[in-house]
């Protein structure tokens, strides 16, 4: 799995359970139940957040929704679709989730946060690119993307306008099923 080269030679992982990422340094999880996931995830990080970053609070889904979802491709690259996405479709199915995913942290109800950013998302992507390339086709797409806006700023209207241009087409009333654009 490549999205884009990393050109920093140092990455620090502690395994701490934090599960927090920071530029070049990443805490994991120290339990062996979750430990993989936890450390691609962190690690993905570095990409989606780091190398492009956008506002944690604003637009969460950019950082951890793009981390989750790349995430859940490389355990289905490396198990099956059913284990990669297991999280991410527990988590969508199990809690209730908010319609719209860019809104700002503090105006999740009580416990829609998490299975808004880290389930829905993810699955959402995950639909959209079956029709578009499947996994492989993701894989490319956010490698262009991260290309793209590597160390730079984005917001959920940059993606947005991303993927329209991306696939020459008018994603909007998809897009706009969950993303407020305005
Ligand atoms: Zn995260």
């Amino acid at each position: 799995m490549n999205l884009g080269e990393n050109p920093f030679h140092e990455l620090d992982i502690i395994g701490n359970n934090g599960n927090m990422e920071y530029p070049n340094v990443i805490e994991v999880s120290n339990d062996s139940q979750s430990f993989e996931r936890t450390l691609v995830h962190e690690i993905a990080h570095q990409w989606f957040y780091y190398m492009v970053s956008n506002d944690p609070h604003k637009d969460a889904w950019l950082d951890e929704g793009l981390t989750e979802f790349v995430t859940s491709i490389y355990l289905t690259e490396k198990y099956n679709e059913s284990i990669g996405f297991e999280f991410a479709s527990n988590l969508s199915q199990i809690s209730p989730t908010s319609d719209i995913v860019n809104i700002p942290l503090n105006e999740f109800e009580r416990g829609e946060y998490v299975p808004t950013v880290y389930g829905k998302t993810p699955i959402l992507l995950r639909d959209f690119f079956n029709d578009h390339g499947g996994q492989v086709g993701a894989l490319h797409f956010l490698s262009e993307y991260f290309n793209t806006y590597k160390f730079k700023y984005v917001d959920s209207k940059i993606f947005a306008d991303f993927l329209k241009e991306y696939f020459e087409e008018d994603n909007s009333e998809f897009l706009e099923k969950w993303l407020e654009l305005e």
